[in-house]
């Protein structure tokens, strides 16, 4: 545990000296000394005491460099201390006479002292060094200052004519009132403007000591009588073992970090006490003595000024702080209502003004406009660019709008303009179309972009919401249209859209409602058309709208997700199926089953582990399952082509279906483990059917059979047709002509008695 300090021998000599100056003092009250000098020894001793004591802290290299400053500055004024202690024993018994009278070279040494102690104090470091910080601690300082000087004069010095007489000089009062000075103002430096990282109760021991030599010094007027005796011989080896006591505490406390200060209070009780002291010495002067009342009344006027200085700066401060916390909620107020990218109004700033513009009841109409392509931008460009195009599209609506309308940033790429009613809205936002589709120049890159708005007028009732909602839901139908347009929102929208919305919700419960079910549809051999497989067909029976076809509801379940459970199902109930047939009727069982998979389901990165499961766990061989992915699919999930390796080596069979409608690329088909390539039916009996599609047709059977891979013509209505196919050189079909997706049962019909079943069809 570190002591207060710890008690070295210098510490105690200079204690001892104090006792026997104390001792000799107050002998000295009833005798009187024959040799007064051997009363003056101790002081200088003590005050070189004080030195070394003082030197010692200044060369310890433990502390920082400003500490070590302060202690040499005090081991000076302890050689100033000692001389004068010795100038003033000079002054006492040098004569023939033992005298009370203070020369002025000790005068001048002793107020060198102080000079050198309060020169050492202003030194030091503070945690406050701004100008108001200096001038309060001097309105502080001059405070304690008037009301010391009011104290000390009321208990001492209003007898300075005896002073005077007795002293011979003003010097010594002088002296007393630095040393109050020094005591008080070290407190209130300290207490209000930090010390570094001097030893704080290094600190407070000096001032302590500084007010008790200063109290000490005071009282010659009631030795006056015993002319061997002084002031000096108490005042002074108290002052220097104060000085060596703080210095053995710095000393042994190190550089132990001083306790962090409490922030000074701006508003101190300090005013208050001082008033309050200079009123109780105002009150308890008697009314006789006219120099004393107008001492005391003189006191309690410049206090009185120096309060109201201090609070009216108290007060600005305190002003000042409201000020800049105003500010900082301006700006925390901008930041919450605005956006940093483009410095426009925010979503929450644009939804107030929104229902402040609703509540004042007039017509006004609402803009959504979202970037067309700006997903794409991210990605290939990256989000700096992206970030860069937010930024000029902003700077270009505003500019664009300009009076006609606000202009805010939803989030992301979307942006809203409210227009006032009046001026012609359509005219605005093809230049608002124009304008923000110009090309850019963006870190070296030319960006062109395009938008798509939807725009919808306040009907009576609205709120913000509903107001955003209609705009969005026309900028979808102005994006599917193509982008790069404007639509106004209409019912017909809204209708679609709610049925849209209440239909994908259905889907969701439809496989626990048992509303979904599948169709089959055979894959037969060309040219004699006997079925080998079958394609497994989802349909939903709704309970309103009757059996629906995939194109009614796969796109919605591929939107909200619920395709991979969807799909899950048609895989298991396939799998059932299969298994069934296997074992009712032996080899004459569909060969080979194939499912539809969707870009959804090939995402999900458990999906292998669930076929391999289900095939594993019915013991199906997996090549007798054949999964059907699109090309589409497969270039828009990231993990699309690792799954299909990863499914091809289960020994799944894999079909690129619809082949020919997306991008086509060939080269799909050397990264892929592709065993069949399905041809879609728009060039067999569709749209693209005729000469295009026959050429096409018939580049895509030398193809394939140049990567081994099996064609399937899709979509074979007619007997021509399949004729044409099967001397192109196709091996397999599917369509209408061979048969229609129809139930399990009629397929297995068609497999056992090898009926032709164009009529079995759902
Ligand atoms: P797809 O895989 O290309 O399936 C073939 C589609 O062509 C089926 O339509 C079938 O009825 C139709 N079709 C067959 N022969 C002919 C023909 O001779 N002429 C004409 N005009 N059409 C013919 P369906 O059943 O409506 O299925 C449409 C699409 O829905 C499928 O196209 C497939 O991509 C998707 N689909 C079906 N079931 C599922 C499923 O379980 N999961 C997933 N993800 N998609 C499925
Ligand atoms: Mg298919
Ligand atoms: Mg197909």
């Amino acid at each position: 545990m570190p002591r207060y300090f710890r008690v070295h021998g210098l510490e105690l000599a200079g204690a001892l000296l104090v006792v026997l100056c104390a001792a000799w003092f107050f002998a000295g009250l009833t005798h009187t000394y024959a040799h007064p000098v051997i009363g003056w020894v101790p002081l200088p001793v003590g005050a070189a005491l004080a030195g070394i004591a003082c030197l010692r802290a200044a060369r310890d290299q433990r502390l920082d460099a400003g500490t070590r400053r302060f202690w040499r500055h005090l081991s000076v004024a302890s050689a100033f201390f000692t001389a004068g202690s010795v100038s003033n024993a000079v002054d006492a018994v040098g004569g023939a006479m033992p005298s009370q009278r203070i020369g002025p070279v000790t005068v001048a040494l002793y107020l060198a002292v102080l000079g050198l102690v309060i020169w050492a104090l202003l030194r030091l470091p503070s945690w406050q060094r701004s100008r108001a910080d200096w001038i309060r601690f001097g309105l502080d300082a001059c405070m304690v200052l008037v009301t010391l000087g009011a104290l000390v004069w009321h208990l001492s010095l209003r007898d300075h004519d005896r002073w005077m007489a007795q002293t011979g000089s003003a010097g010594p009062m002088l002296a007393i009132m630095l040393s109050a000075f020094v005591g008080v103002a070290t407190f209130v430096k300290v207490g209000f403007a930090g010390a570094g990282r001097l030893d704080r109760q290094a600190i407070h021991i000096l001032a302590v000591g500084a007010s008790i030599a200063a109290s000490l010094g005071g009282m010659s007027p009631f030795i006056s009588d015993y002319v061997h005796l002084s002031s000096s011989l108490l005042a002074v080896p108290v002052a220097a073992l104060t000085i060596n006591l703080a210095a053995a505490r710095q000393w042994s406390n190190g550089d132990r970090t001083p306790a962090t200060r409490r922030v000074s209070q701006r508003i101190s009780v300090l005013p208050y006490a001082a008033v309050a002291i200079t009123d109780v010495l105002l009150l308890s002067t008697g009314t006789g003595d006219a120099t004393e009342t107008t001492t005391m009344q003189i006191a309690a006027v410049v206090l009185t000024a120096l309060v109201v200085v201090r609070q009216i700066l108290a007060l600005r401060d305190n002003q000042r702080l409201v000020d800049e916390l105003r500010d900082y909620q301006t700006k925390l107020t901008h930041q919450a209502t605005h956006d940093s990218l483009t410095g426009l109004a925010n979503r929450s700033r644009m939804e107030q003004h929104l229902a402040q513009l609703l509540g004042e009841r007039g017509r006004f109409h609402v803009a959504l406009l979202d970037l067309d392509d700006f997903k794409t931008v991210n990605d290939r460009l990256g989000h700096h660019v992206g970030d860069l195009l937010i930024g000029v599209t902003g700077r270009r609506l505003t500019e664009v709008v300009g009076g006609r309308g606000s202009v805010s940033r939803l989030g992301g790429d979307e942006f809203t303009i409210v227009i006032p009613d009046g001026g012609d809205v359509e005219v605005l936002l093809r230049k608002v179309i124009r304008a923000v589709g110009a090309p850019a120049e963006l870190a070296g890159h030319t960006v062109v972009t395009a938008a798509s708005v939807g725009v919808t007028t306040t009907r009576p009732g609205d709120v913000p919401a509903e107001l955003l909602r209609r705009a969005d839901v026309a900028m979808y139908a102005a994006k599917n249209a193509g982008g790069n347009a404007w639509h106004w929102f209409d019912a017909a929208m809204d209708r679609a859209a709610d049925a849209e919305a209440r239909l994908a919700a259905e889907l969701r419960r439809a496989p626990a409602e048992g509303q979904l079910t599948v169709l089959y549809q055979p894959i037969v051999t060309l040219p004699g058309g006997s079925p080998i497989g079958a394609e497994v067909l989802l349909r939903w029976r709704h309970p309103e709208h009757g059996l629906l076809g995939p194109d009614a509801f796969i796109p919605l379940a591929e939107n909200n997700g619920s395709i991979v459970e969807i799909g899950d199902w048609v895989l298991r109930e396939a799998v059932r199926q299969s298994v069934d047939w296997r074992r009712r009727l032996g080899d004459r069982a569909p060969g080979r089953i194939s499912v539809n998979v969707s870009a959804r389901q090939l995402e999900d990165p458990h999906f292998v582990d669930r076929v391999a499961a289900l095939l594993t766990g019915n013991d199906v061989e997996p090549d007798r399952l054949m999964l059907e992915v699109t090309e589409t699919a497969v270039l828009a999930a990231d993990l699309a082509v690792a799954q299909l390796h990863r499914l091809k080596a289960l020994g799944v069979r894999i079909a690129l279906d619809d082949f020919g409608t997306g991008h086509s690329s060939l080269s799909l088909l050397l990264d892929c483990p592709v065993d069949v390539l399905k041809v879609d039916k728009s060039f067999v009996s569709g749209a693209t059917a005729g000469q295009a599609g026959e050429i096409i047709v018939r580049n895509l059977i030398g193809f394939t059979s140049d990567f081994a891979i099996d064609a399937v013509a899709e979509g074979v209505e007619t007997e021509a047709q399949a004729a044409q196919l099967s001397e192109a050189g196709y091996q397999f079909a599917q369509g209408y002509l061979f048969g229609r997706p129809m139930t399990a049962a009629a397929l297995e019909d068609l497999f056992t008695n090898r009926v032709p079943t164009g009529a079995a069809a759902a």
